[in-house]
């Protein structure tokens, strides 16, 4: 389909609006940048919308910007999801809600409803195929993030599972007798959830991720996840298969059987869950970034392509060599970077942005991360 080319430049255009795209946006406006616009396929937050119902953010949230600390869940300084929702733990409504405050509290440019099938670079311009039009833009940060590209093919047979991004509570699900594949965060979420309404867990992985001693939350399951699988009901109604290999999953007449790679057989009459992790977004654009041995973008110093100058990701697949960006409180520390780049490129000074450092928001020197806490 050949789609009318919008005759505007804009100086950047901002790819997704979730709280990498809106938080990198509050830091294009500090750095005096005005030409620029979100874009997002459905509407602020909508990911976080789309969550389970009972899902709760795992990181806590609390008002301590007072004390010179962020809130860990906070995309802008000033904020704070604890003080404006009044919660610890938000679910993702609550957080979806927040971010839509906050995109209108920034006086953020968004435009909803516009999905992102493409992206070209032609000479210094970008040209952003939406389907309906072709947006032009010098530079593109892409944060269109991970949640609406879960990973589905996994095995054999994983079109016979549900991924837990789909599920729209787990109290409306049907069934007393769960296999859920992937014991990460995600995975204990939904076994918490099913064990409390008193149904049988199943709980496989391919490693030991409720033994794992990292301090790294980016590694290691959460104290919130730690301290949810000591409650009465989880221990009494989930059981954990450790370092089991899911082979293939097939329909069978009595529901569904999990097969393993060394060689067990497991039946349920209910439909597994997939909980084992997403794709991420950045396929869609994976024309103009280098990859990784491990699939992700590789990306210079400002998390710019190494092959395309222009480009930027911002969000949960930031990596540099071994260190993980997965968490708000993690990549909200790249957003002034990112902006840094951009401003300096179009010629302005950006020197507001020095003020980004006091709030850990301003991370441009990666040999101090990494750092593991002492058993104490
Ligand atoms: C169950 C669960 C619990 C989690 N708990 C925590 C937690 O406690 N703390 C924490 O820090 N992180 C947590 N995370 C991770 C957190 O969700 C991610 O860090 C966050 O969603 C990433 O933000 P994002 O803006 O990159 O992506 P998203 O929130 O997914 O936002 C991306 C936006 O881009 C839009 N979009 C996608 N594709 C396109 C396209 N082609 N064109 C236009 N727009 C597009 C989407 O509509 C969406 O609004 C959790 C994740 C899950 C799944």
């Amino acid at each position: 389909m050949k789609s009318a080319t919008n005759s505007e430049v804009h100086d950047v255009i901002v790819v997704g609006c979730g709280p990498a795209g809106l938080g990198v946006s509050i830091v294009l406006r500090h750095a005096g940048i005005e030409n620029f616009v979100v874009l997002d396929r459905d509407i602020v937050g909508a990911s976080f919308a789309a969550w389970p119902a009972e899902t709760r953010f795992i990181t806590p949230s609390f008002p301590s910007n007072s004390i010179g600390m962020l809130d860990l869940n906070s995309i802008a300084i000033g904020v704070s999801p604890a003080y404006a929702l009044e919660v610890e733990h938000p679910t993702g409504a609550e957080y979806a809600a927040h971010l839509q405050g906050v995109a209108q509290h920034f006086e953020i440019p968004v435009r909803e409803h516009v999905d992102v099938k493409q992206i070209r670079k032609i000479e210094d311009e970008f040209r952003i195929e939406t389907g309906e039009e072709t947006l032009r833009a010098k530079h593109v940060i892409w944060a269109a993030g991970e949640f609406q590209y879960p990973r589905l093919n996994a095995f054999p047979g994983s079109e016979f599972c549900r991924h837990t991004a789909t599920v729209p509570s787990y109290e409306g699900l049907e069934g007393d007798d769960f296999i859920v594949i992937g014991g990460y965060e995600s995975g204990v979420d939904a076994a918490y959830h099913l064990s409390y309404r008193d149904k049988r867990v199943r709980l496989f992985d391919r490693g030991c991720p409720w033994k794992e001693e990292s301090s790294d939350p980016s590694v290691a399951l959460s104290t919130y996840s730690q301290e949810r699988m000591r409650e009465d009901w989880f221990e009494e109604h989930v059981e954990l298969v450790p370092n089991t290999w899911v082979a293939s999953v097939s329909k069978v007449d009595s529901g569904y059987e999990v097969k393993t790679k060394d060689g067990r057989t497991f039946q349920t009459p209910t439909q597994p869950l997939l909980a084992g992790g997403f794709e991420g977004s950045h396929k869609i654009v994976s024309n103009l970034f280098e990859h990784r041995d491990d699939g992700l973008p590789l990306l210079s110093e400002k998390d710019e392509s190494t092959i395309t100058s222009g480009m930027y990701l911002c969000g949960p697949t930031v990596r540099h060599d071994n260190l993980v960006f997965c968490f708000i409180y993690k990549y909200r520390q790249r957003f002034a970077v990112v902006a840094k780049a951009i401003a300096t490129s179009l010629g302005l000074p950006a020197e507001d942005l020095e003020s980004y450092r006091q709030w850990g928001m301003y991370l441009d020197d990666l040999s101090c991360c990494g750092e593991e806490c002492e058993t104490c």
